[in-house]
């Protein structure tokens, strides 16, 4: 037999099936040892086939099988997937593993247990350590071998085994993420809307299905259930989740659904978590893959349900290569498996809820809470107004007052801030200089818990400065209220109140999410301060108020999404409010309180807020009635890169000439960061009208990759930088 096998190298010259004598063991899904120029490297099957097109005399031997990672159906999505985001296959299949198996980084965790052999064995009495370690054993015959020695001694302990009153046996040992995370939430009954969309999800025809709910919903409950069905129909499931969204909330709520057949992928994990999560849904052990995106590629077989909850996340967007879209991986696998694509979302995305109203997509709607409550009141602050009178403060006058009834009433409230830091930038008095990093093409943030400027795009960490490093001046400003100075403006206007702050840089570690969101939850503090970490997902019963302190910020962007990026945020922190018996307010600062989009918002007119969206995308022509499309070219050397540009610039040129009708823009440009980590950014910026001229211009792109220039294309790139 012959193995039809991809190497585990990515690069397009060896993006082809290469072949090898086949040994014992190796069957299609298996990775396998193969020479390849000279050395040893790691390989899939694809295939196995009779004879070989080469000469079986030159057709060298698989060496040996490692194991067997991949599904039947990975096999058969490698080639579309590839095609698509025309990426070299071994990338793709690197999607399908976890990392760090790949490296041969993590194994299986086994520990060595005493199992007693004979019961009835005769200690003598001077060997008390035995005879005592003997007793022991009668009540506990399965033991930790360590755990044992510890007691009783090792020369005891090996004394038993020597004498085969014990046997030593290897045990495999789980790594078990958030193991300390119990289950309480009892089943439910479904209400009345609830069964109703299960029911017609369960009779709908189409692949992919958009479950719009108001937050507060209720759609959390549909998942559960349609993953039980799943279960009962001894089919698995996968659950998809923004990553800020894995909470101990969710966690708690799998467990007592769903015990241990629930496994959880995500980044925060360590190497053997992640692996042993991994390996108990290769095996079938566990049932139902809940992770954040790329969970997507969760080696789970005979899918009953997926679901992608949050469905208008930018983080379904993969940023790095291959950039694929979670959700049309989702949908590929679930017209695999014959499954529903369950999305779901409090505000869909323009272009998923367009084609939920043409028809392509079931549309569901939960127009109401499960409380019947009445959605938040959002109060809208003029903080122009406030300039006016004096204040100065990141506080309006109605946002401090609903804070301190919240406090005297023993709720809770959250105040959002999508900035981290204590000041986004610093700016010299004198000669305006605005202190950058050295690395790339971005103001510092000042830090003053450690007293630093951080570069929040490589991470980059300087010493505060004590003048401009410009022209000298001592007279520095910090512009941009950012998380650290909200806290501590808080602290002094509301001296009694406790206060959790949660943004990238008080969540670190493992589970670092969890542990401020369960001391939220169990009412350890009184207010939330935090980023768009705080946005969403969360279920806090006595969070009766939430501040919005600057509303506008994503208005700002020159990106034409941010008129829909800010009516989800601001619908999303609002549905953190009132969501239990009481009602819920929010307190949305602007400096714009005309803004259309905010009226939206305000109202919850989702619909409102479509209508007059998509008509300014037609009219404009843009996504989803055109396609962005951005070839980025980056490199240290700027003349290198320039001379890539150059040539990726001409050779598309030379497509746009050719389909003029095709293009609605077309320009090569510096990109708006024209240096992050030391790398020189370029781009060609295209707008076209029709999609039939994306694989050509990814292949003529592609081709100008060199060593030190990389070159790639993103399609309506959610981030423009
Ligand atoms: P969404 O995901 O739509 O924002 P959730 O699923 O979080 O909404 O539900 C909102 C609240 O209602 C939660 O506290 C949840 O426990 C509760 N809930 C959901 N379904 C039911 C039900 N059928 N009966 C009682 N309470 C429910
Ligand atoms: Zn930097």
């Amino acid at each position: 037999m012959t193995a039809e096998v991809i190497v585990d190298i990515a690069h397009s010259e060896v993006d082809k099936i290469f072949e090898y004598r086949a040994i014992e063991g190796v069957k299609p899904g298996c990775r396998v040892r193969v020479p390849f120029g000279g050395r040893t490297i790691e390989g899939y099957v694809m295939r196995l086939k009779e004879g070989s097109d080469f000469d079986p005399a030159k057709l060298k031997s698989v060496l040996s099988v490692v194991d067997e990672p991949l599904t039947e159906e990975c096999l058969s999505l490698v080639e579309s997937i590839s095609s698509r985001y025309h990426c070299p296959k071994a990338l793709v299949l690197r999607l399908f593993l976890p990392s760090e198996m790949r490296k041969g980084a993590v194994r299986e965790l086994f520990k060595t247990i005493a199992v007693l052999k004979d019961g009835t064995a005769e200690i003598p009495a001077r060997a008390k350590a035995q005879a005592a370690a003997f007793a022991f054993l009668q009540d506990n015959p399965r033991f930790g071998y360590t755990e044992l020695c510890d007691r009783f001694g090792r020369g005891a302990v090996n004394a038993l085994a020597e004498k085969g009153v014990i046997s030593l046996e290897k045990e495999r040992v789980l790594r078990t993420p958030y193991s300390g995370v119990q289950g309480q939430a009892a089943e439910r009954t479904l209400t009345p809307a609830q069964s109703a969309a299960v029911e017609n999800i369960g009779k709908s025809e189409k692949t992919v299905q958009l479950l719009h709910g108001v937050t507060g919903s209720g759609k959390t409950e549909i998942y559960l259930t349609l993953i039980a069905k799943a279960l009962a129909e001894g089919k698995n499931a996968i659950f998809l989740v923004p990553e800020i969204s894995l909470t101990p909330q969710m966690f708690s709520q799998l467990r007592a659904r769903f015990g241990d057949s629930a496994a959880i992928l995500h980044s925060g994990l360590s190497a053997g978590e992640k692996f042993d999560e991994w390996q108990r849904l290769r095996t079938g052990e566990a049932k139902i893959a809940v992770g954040a995106r790329s969970a997507v590629f969760a080696p789970v077989e005979n899918i009953g349900v997926i679901i992608l909850d949050e469905e208008h996340d930018g983080s379904y967007a993969s940023e790095t290569a291959p950039r694929y879209n979670t959700a049309e991986i989702a949908e590929l696998r679930a017209k695999y498996n014959g499954c529903k694509l369950v999305l779901g979302s409090a505000t869909p995305s323009v272009d998923t809820y367009l084609k939920a109203t043409e028809g392509e997509y079931n549309l569901l709607k939960l127009p109401e809470r499960i409380n019947k409550g009445p959605m938040p009141e959002i109060i809208i602050a003029d903080m122009r107004r406030e300039v006016r009178r004096g204040n100065n403060t990141p506080f309006s006058a109605a946002l401090r007052e609903e804070l301190e009834n919240s406090l005297a009433e023993g709720n809770q409230a959250i105040i959002f801030l999508n900035r981290r830091g204590w000041a986004q930038s610093v700016v010299c008095r004198e000669c305006g200089a605005v202190v950058k990093c050295a690395q790339c093409d971005v103001s510092l943030t000042y830090h003053s818990e450690e007293n630093c400027l951080k570069c929040h795009y490589c991470g980059a960490t300087y010493k505060m400065l004590s003048a401009c490093p410009e022209c000298g001046g001592v007279h520095l400003s910090y512009t941009g209220t950012g998380t650290q100075k909200v806290v501590s403006q808080l602290k002094e206007l509301l001296p009694q109140a406790r206060i959790l702050r949660m943004d990238v840089d008080t969540t670190s570690g493992k589970e670092g999410h969890y542990k401020i969101l369960k001391q939220f939850a169990e009412h350890k503090a009184d207010i939330l301060v935090g980023t768009q970490m705080i946005a969403k997902g969360h279920d806090f019963p006595s969070v009766t108020l939430v501040g919005i302190l600057d509303a506008d910020m994503s208005l700002h962007f020159s990106d034409y999404r941010s008129g829909e990026r800010t009516f989800q945020l601001v619908t999303q922190v609002s549905g953190r409010s009132g969501r239990a018996e009481e009602k819920g307010k929010v307190v949305l600062q602007t400096y714009d309180p005309e803004n259309y989009i905010l009226r939206f918002a305000v109202n919850y007119d989702y619909e409102g807020f479509f209508k007059h969206e998509i008509s300014v995308r037609k009219s404009t022509a843009f996504p989803p009635f055109a396609k962005i499309v951005r070839v980025m070219v980056v490199g240290e050397e700027e003349k290198k890169a320039l001379e890539v540009l150059k040539g990726v610039y001409f050779s598309l040129q030379e497509v746009f000439e050719a389909h003029r009708e095709d293009f609605l823009f077309f320009n090569k440009m510096k990109s708006p960061v024209k240096r992050i980590q030391n790398k020189f950014r370029y781009q060609v910026l295209m707008r076209l009208s029709d999609e039939r001229l994306l694989p050509e211009i990814y292949t003529r792109a592609l081709q100008y990759k060199t060593r030190d220039v990389n070159v790639y294309v993103e399609e309506n790139p959610s981030n423009l930088s």
